[in-house]
């Protein structure tokens, strides 16, 4: 009996991502820690929106969705299998961080929730439940799995996952918004939205960020930028960015337009998910697609407020739905609300 068609589908996907995963994980790194090849994660008949389905070992959860929206937390997990040894800067590389984002699965988790609620789609979610000291699916290997046969699975279920996600929203709504959510223990309580611009660049003036094209080109909403008649600033920490909207429903934000500027304090930029998984020109080297239809931001959230307990994620699930539906329609055309 044929497959029906929806699980053809999704077998060619995987076998598609696949390869370009397998392509990637070759090129570069030490050869002596070559990375094993992936095998494929258990493709189930269909994604049913709001099912959860696991990867090998429940390492990764996929929450299928049918919005136009991708949740991922990859630092929320505390899994410590002892078949995966612990990472360390000496053995993997890069600084080999294994600080636990506390809350920050149960924080997608009601983001979706809350979310669907008002609009009565689920956004995707991807949850890595490993903990960062066996695997760091927010970078690149040999840091992110340290050359660990099971890690290497995992973080291609995890991509793999996104990939899913990302092809799904394509084709249900042509365009869509990543989200990866981390949560950081800087002094300033704020959220610090990355989009891939330096510190030193979101320090400049409104006139040098719209200067020329180049940091445009660098940033995760290129392709929302793109499409804007706003300035690439404006988008940035103008009335209407996400930082402002963020700021409007208390939940002070970086940049905005009353927090335009690190000015030397404490920022996360965005990392290799926001780099592999959004629209700015690092995108396609890592695999995604630079000026793609996807674009995004790492969120970095404080604790007090937002993640520490269930009441406040819930405020600032409702706010983020309350925050994308206007952002994403003002500046891109996509709709949210039925
Ligand atoms: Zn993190």
């Amino acid at each position: 009996m044929p497959f029906p068609r929806s699980w053809r589908h999704h077998r060619v996907a995987i076998e598609v991502l696949l390869t370009a995963l397998t392509l990637s994980a070759c090129s570069g790194g030490p050869t002596d820690t070559k990375p094993p090849v992936v095998p494929p994660p258990v493709v189930p008949v269909a994604y049913v929106p709001g099912q959860a389905y696991l990867g090998r070992n429940g390492y990764v959860e996929y929450i299928a969705g049918n919005a136009p929206v991708i949740l991922t937390a990859p630092h929320g997990g505390s899994l410590t299998p002892s078949s995966i040894p612990d990472r360390t800067a000496s053995a993997c590389g890069g600084s080999a961080t294994t600080v636990t984002d506390a809350n920050t699965q149960e924080l997608v988790r009601t983001m979706q929730a809350r979310y669907a609620a008002r609009f009565g789609k689920y956004p995707h979610v991807v949850i890595s439940h490993l903990s960062r000291r066996k695997l760091d699916p927010n970078r690149l290997q040999p840091e992110a799995g340290c050359g660990n046969a099971e890690a290497a699975t995992a973080l291609g279920e995890w991509h793999s996952y996104i990939d899913v996600a990302k092809s799904a929203v394509l084709k249900a709504h042509g365009k869509g918004w990543y989200m990866d959510m981390h949560g950081h223990g800087h002094a300033v309580p704020r959220l610090e939205l990355g989009y891939l611009l330096s510190a030193a660049a979101l320090d400049g003036t409104d006139a040098a960020l719209d200067a020329s094209s180049a940091l445009e080109n660098s940033a995760s909403i290129l392709t929302l930028s793109l499409a804007s008649p706003l300035s690439f600033s404006a988008l940035l920490r103008g009335p209407t960015s996400l930082g402002t909207l963020y700021a409007g429903l208390g939940f002070p934000s970086i940049p905005s337009s009353s927090d335009p500027r690190p000015s030397g304090t404490d920022y996360f930029n965005g990392g290799d998910n926001t780099r592999r998984h959004s629209c700015s020109s690092s995108a396609s080297p890592l695999g995604g697609i630079t000026g793609g239809m996807i674009c995004g931001v790492q969120i970095e959230a404080n604790f007090a407020g937002v993640r520490d307990n269930a009441a406040n994620r819930e405020r600032f699930a409702d706010a983020t739905a309350q925050v994308l539906e206007q952002y994403l329609r003002v500046h891109w055309g996509l709709l949210l609300a039925p």
